[in-house]
């Protein structure tokens, strides 16, 4: 199979087709209106919103935030295509084998891990508490639950008997090295949930204990593979549903998740055990409208709807919350009322900025309370990048404690000038290049060359500088004549490499994915001769004036021109 960037952008990313691109919502900023481009001819993205774009390799390093390396690599695992060129074979091949390898030794793991939960003997209190917790065969079989027993070194001698490497083992996290150069298991007497990735690939465990002792979860350490804040649990079977139904439900742990899930609630995923982070929220908003958010009555449940708020502005997705009577989980809940009473508590879902004003406020009842919270709140709401939004936030909560709308503002600004807050800073990794100013001649001239090739060979020859403002168009301009005498054709790959700065090279995606004229074969044609006309005319005024004076000379020049304009 080829790589084919629509086809691959629009597994995270939903597209429409739109004239000649495709168009979404960008997965690198917030926005509400669609500005992220991606065109099949051409092979590229560009997001005019944060100036974000380059072609499928740029993307999936963007994405999944991975060194180019790792990108080429995860591509031609994916399309199975030989790497050749640019880094060191070597050592790309190496990092390659290094992460299959990671891939593999989990997916034995877990293998042995489901071994030990059907053992008759070793499994029999973990299958006794997942009979208890009503998790049905059908369930652990899907999510390829298993069991780790109270052994020390059982999956470490199962991995030593089938020859793996242990230090390779160890770096996954599955066995935790000890001084004289042996092992002990990570996971023992604990309850474990595979986590897969989109490939759906295992790339780390969650562990639960079956009693209380604590701590009650614990997960694989960071490894090359596996990102605590990146990863969603159940994201490989709920994507389908979530695109589905264009709202996705958000739970706190692995038993919330599939308690859901055995009633047949599809559209779930869970953090796991940690706080919402941008990188989860990236993950889903290609896909939904809104999501849903269940946390947990407590305190720690609390704090995350606090630290979750500026996350959902900044990425401009909706977000409701539910938050379950006092000592419930959404498992235990539905176990104790069933579903259809949790089905109506979705409904009582309340936006979340409704939610956290309602949390902060309760149980003010002096001034000084109300003061004290506002400043709680104000330093929430500087955190929040979309300005628009966080305006209509401030009128909001000026109207809810009853002060007026610009002191509640200038109380904000006394927070966000100590930071140094700079709005929209670090939205971007690279800051927006300033551009010399382009106008509108220079947009229809690339516009011409960039898109419709037929006429580059026709205007080679002649020095279109004049015609041209701006640098960055020069530069564009300058570039497609010289790949085009290089190679004879222009192969926009070679564009790209060719170029030497960053405004060119977002000029030339910008112009690729929103033409500033589109133009018919005929126009092409017209737009080539208006072109020439026009070249002429201004060397002409140039030479008129040098020659002024001289009646004869410029009697030539017009002649000339005459004949020019005539041979167009
Ligand atoms: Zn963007």
């Amino acid at each position: 199979m080829a790589a084919d960037i629509v086809d691959l952008i629009g597994q995270f990313v939903q597209l429409k087709k739109a004239g000649r691109n495709y168009v979404g919502l960008c997965p690198f900023h917030g926005e509400k209106d669609p500005s992220f481009s991606v065109n099949q001819e051409r092979q590229t993205f560009h997001c005019f919103g944060c100036k974000r774009g380059g072609d499928i390799f740029s993307f999936w390093m963007e994405y999944h935030n991975i060194s180019f390396m790792e990108a080429m690599n995860d591509l031609a695992d994916r399309y199975n295509i030989q790497i050749s060129g640019g880094c060191n074979p070597e050592i790309a091949r190496k990092a390659k084998d290094r992460r299959k390898s990671l891939y593999m030794l989990n997916q034995h793991a877990m293998e042995y891990f489901q071994g030990v939960l059907q053992d008759s003997v070793k499994g029999k209190p973990a299958r006794k508490y997942l009979e208890k917790r009503l998790l049905s065969r059908d369930i652990i079989d899907r999510f390829c639950l298993g069991y780790a027993s109270d052994q020390w070194e059982g999956l470490t001698q199962h991995l030593r008997r089938r020859g793996e490497d242990l230090d390779l083992a160890s770096e996954a996290g599955l066995i935790v090295p000890k001084k004289n150069r042996s092992f002990y298991d990570r996971f023992r007497k604990r309850l474990i949930f595979p986590i897969f990735d989109y490939r759906a690939q295992v790339i780390g465990f969650g562990g639960r204990v079956l009693d209380k002792s604590k701590p009650k979860y614990i997960n694989t350490p960071e490894s090359p593979i596996f990102h605590k804040g990146e990863s969603l649990y159940g994201l490989q079977t709920s994507i389908e549903a979530i695109r589905a139904k264009g709202s996705a439900i958000i739970v706190e742990g692995y038993m919330d998740c599939l308690a859901l899930k055995k009633n047949a609630m599809e559209e779930v995923v869970a953090t796991l055990g940690t706080a919402l982070t941008t990188d989860h929220i990236r993950r889903l908003k290609g896909y939904v409208k809104e999501v849903i958010v269940i946390f947990d009555s407590d305190q720690a449940g609390q704090a995350a709807v606090v630290r979750s708020l500026p996350l959902f502005s900044n990425e401009a997705l909706e977000a409701r919350m539910v938050v379950l009577p006092e000592g419930h989980d959404p498992d235990s809940f539905i176990n104790t009322y069933g579903m259809g009473q949790f089905s109506n508590l979705l409904q009582t879902a309340v936006p979340i900025l409704d939610f956290f004003l309602e949390l902060k406020l309760k149980e003010q009842e002096t001034d000084e309370g109300k003061i004290f919270v506002m400043n709680e709140i104000l330093k929430v709401f500087s955190e929040i990048r979309n300005l628009p939004l966080r305006s209509l936030y401030v009128r909001r909560l000026a109207d809810k404690i009853g002060i007026r709308e610009d002191i509640v503002l200038s109380e904000l600004s006394k927070i966000t000038s100590k930071r140094s807050f700079k709005p929209y800073a670090d939205m971007t990794k690279s800051p927006v290049p300033v551009k010399a100013e382009i106008n509108v001649s220079d947009l229809q001239l690339l516009s011409l060359l960039v898109n419709y090739t037929s006429a580059v060979p026709q205007l080679v020859d002649i020095d279109c500088q004049p015609l041209l403002t701006s640098t960055v168009a020069i530069e564009i301009v300058n570039s497609i004549f010289e790949v085009y005498l290089k190679f004879g054709e222009v192969a926009y790959s070679e564009l790209e490499d060719v170029l030497k700065t960053d405004a060119a090279r977002e000029q030339l995606r910008e112009i690729q994915h929103r033409p500033f004229v589109v133009y018919s074969q005929e126009d092409v044609k017209q737009a080539i001769m208006e072109c020439k006309e026009k070249i002429n005319h201004k060397k002409l005024l140039a030479s008129l004036k040098k020659a002024k004076g001289d009646i004869q000379a410029q009697n030539w020049l017009v002649k000339d021109y005459k004949k020019k304009d005539c041979e167009i």
